[in-house]
C-alpha cells in the first residue's frame, strides 16, 4: 500500500514529465492531424516547470498537487493546460491528509479531477478530448474500489480502461476544442489529449501502487 505524500506526488510527476518529453513529438503528430500540432510542447513546457518543484517545499502531498496544478495552469498556453492543471487543483483539494491511499480514496480523487475538467471545459463522453480517458479510468477504478480491491488493483483497472478509452477516441467526430473545427473530418485520428490522459493514468499505476 502506497504512502500518499509530497514526496510520492513528486515521484509520480516527475515519471510523468519524463514520458512527455519522451512522447512529446508524437503527441504533436497526432495534434497535428486535428488541431495545431502543439499539445507535445505544451505539456513538454508545463510538466518540465511541475518536476521542478521541490517536494522539500510542501508540508504534504496536498500543497504539492494543488502547486503543480496551478504551475500547469500559468505556464500552458494552450487548452490542455487548464484542464491538466484542474485535474491537479482537484486531486489536490480531495487528497486532504497524507497517509495510506486506498482505492476508494484514488476513485474519489480521480471523480473530482473529471468533474473539474468538465465543469471547466463542458465536455461530454463521446466528444473525442481526454474526457473519454478518464471517464472509463474513474468507473474502473471505482468498481476496483467496490469489489473491495487493493490500490494496486485499481490503478492497474484505471490505466487498462483508459488506454481503452484513449482507442475510443479515434472513431469519434470532435465536439469540443479545435478539432471540433474540422467536424467529420477529425474521425479516423486518435485524440491528442485523451493519449497524453492515458500516459498520465498509466504513470500513476507505475508510480502510486
Ligand atoms: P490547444 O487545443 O489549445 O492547442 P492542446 O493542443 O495542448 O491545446 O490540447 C488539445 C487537447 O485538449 C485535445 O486533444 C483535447 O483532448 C483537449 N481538449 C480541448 N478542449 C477541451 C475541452 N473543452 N474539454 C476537454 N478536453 C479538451
Ligand atoms: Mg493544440
Amino acid at each position: 500500500m502506497s504512502d500518499l505524500s509530497a514526496q510520492s506526488v513528486s515521484t509520480w510527476l516527475k515519471d510523468f514529465a519524463d514520458v512527455i518529453n519522451e512522447q512529446a513529438n508524437y503527441l504533436t503528430d497526432l495534434d497535428r492531424q486535428i488541431g495545431d500540432a502543439d499539445h507535445g510542447s505544451n505539456m513538454s513546457r508545463g510538466m518540465s516547470a511541475v518536476a521542478a518543484l521541490d517536494p522539500a517545499s510542501f508540508t504534504d502531498a496536498s500543497g504539492m498537487l494543488k502547486k503543480a496544478g496551478m504551475t500547469l495552469v500559468s505556464t500552458v498556453g494552450g487548452a490542455s493546460g487548464p484542464l491538466y492543471g484542474t485535474f491537479f487543483l482537484r486531486l489536490g483539494t480531495t487528497f486532504t491528509s497524507d497517509g495510506e491511499l486506498s482505492a476508494a480514496d484514488l476513485a474519489r480523487g480521480m471523480q473530482a479531477g473529471l468533474d473539474g475538467i468538465i465543469a471547466r471545459g463542458k465536455a461530454s463522453p463521446g466528444d473525442k478530448t481526454l474526457v473519454d480517458t478518464l471517464t472509463p479510468a474513474v468507473a474502473a477504478a471505482q468498481q476496483a474500489a467496490d469489489e473491495g480491491r487493493s490500490l494496486a488493483e485499481a490503478l492497474q483497472a484505471a490505466s487498462k480502461a483508459a488506454d481503452q478509452g484513449r482507442d475510443s477516441t479515434v472513431d469519434m467526430i470532435a465536439k469540443r476544442g479545435r478539432a471540433s473545427y474540422l467536424g467529420e473530418r477529425s474521425k479516423g485520428h486518435q485524440d491528442p489529449g485523451a493519449t497524453s490522459m492515458a500516459l498520465l493514468i498509466d504513470s500513476a499505476a507505475r508510480c502510486l501502487a
